[in-house]
């Protein structure tokens, strides 16, 4: 069954030809499995498609199609469309040039609804499980590819389907992608197992100054410790994973030192909890459980602030 939305968007989609698809800076597993699979879906629809990230994808170099993610957008386009970004910053400086995209697709409670169309649906685990929901709708087909750059998304999302938002309608939408010749048991190694030697190290830096106090749990890794260890990206490497595993965390929040100007904060909740107004409120968004934001000033600062916040809200949402 196919909504008015999805009848423009397959009618918009016949009509183009040349495709752009982008999603978000320091992209993860949803963010590159929605652009890969809507990507080759479009492209084997007979599409010329584009695929843009703005930072490294190298992590996911088990990701069919992934060569062909380029940094920057080259000529003219019929569709744009933005996959799991909830405001038009978080894809960074790709669609500068370009006009407003004409399709978002997202899953984030805090999405602005920045597109033409905009399919966001804040139920779903993953932007991977809503292509999966509506592309046949659009008149694109899955394939084993296919198939393993969104069940992927999925997997990723969901940390392994261990997210409260889980259902059996989840699994089912995984077992159908595993009978389109998704391999859940390589995605899962490969997503959430393996983890680089320099990336395990760098866990050492942000695990020897964790803290806690008041059910916050949180540390800092900073740009200095990714030099030593050289470790290549500007992320946490996951470590947000093992900081909410404590079992004192109500909310765990990690640090990640940008620049000397220029902190990535990441929030974690536990069920019944919601810390994407804070995120939203430092100028960045997400969903209950996991929200993020890029704040501007010093490590330091931006600590002292954001605890001082995070400190009040917990307060708050656990008084109601
Ligand atoms: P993470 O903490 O892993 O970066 O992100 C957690 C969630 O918050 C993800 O769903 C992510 O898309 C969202 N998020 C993280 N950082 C930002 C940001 O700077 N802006 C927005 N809008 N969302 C973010
Ligand atoms: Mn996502």
């Amino acid at each position: 069954m196919s909504s008015d939305l999805d009848r423009n968007i397959k009618q918009r989609i016949e009509e183009s030809q040349s495709c752009l698809i982008i999603s978000h800076v320091r992209p993860d597993a949803d963010a590159v499995g929605s652009l890969l699979g809507l990507g080759l879906a479009l492209q084997n629809a007979g599409k010329d498609v584009q695929v843009i990230l703005e930072d490294d994808a190298g992590r996911f170099g088990y990701l069919p199609g992934v060569n062909a993610i380029r940094q920057v957008p080259e000529g003219n386009f019929d569709l744009i469309v933005i996959v799991d970004c909830s405001d038009p910053d978080r894809v960074g400086q790709a669609l500068a040039d370009y006009r407003k995209p004409d399709l978002v697709v997202d899953h984030h409670k805090t999405n602005l609804q920045f597109g033409t169309y905009n399919v966001v649906e804040p139920d779903q685990v993953a932007t991977a499980a809503i292509l999966f929901d509506h592309m046949p709708a659009w008149g694109l087909a899955f394939n084993p590819q296919v198939a393993t750059c969104l069940l992927a998304g999925i997997v990723g999302d969901t940390i392994g389907y261990r997210t409260p938002n889980v259902d059996s309608e989840v699994m089912r939408k995984s077992a159908a992608l595993m009978d389109l010749g998704a391999d859940l048991a390589e995605i899962y190694r490969e997503e959430l197992v393996l983890k680089p030697f320099s990336a395990v190290r760098y866990w050492g830096s942000g695990l020897d100054r964790i803290e806690k106090d008041d059910g916050l749990v949180w540390t800092s890794l900073k740009v200095a410790d990714r030099q030593k260890i050289g470790y290549a990206g500007n992320d946490d490497a996951d470590l947000v994973n093992v900081l909410s595993s404590v079992q004192e965390a109500e909310i765990a929040l990690i640090f990640v030192e940008q620049s000397q100007n220029e902190v990535k904060v990441s929030w974690r909740a536990r069920p019944g909890l919601d810390v994407s107004g804070i995120a939203f409120e430092f100028g960045g968004g997400g969903h209950a459980a996991a929200a993020g934001a890029d704040i501007e000033g010093a490590l330091v600062d931006v600590k002292e602030k954001v605890l001082e916040k995070t400190r009040e809200l917990l307060a708050n949402q656990k008084k109601n």
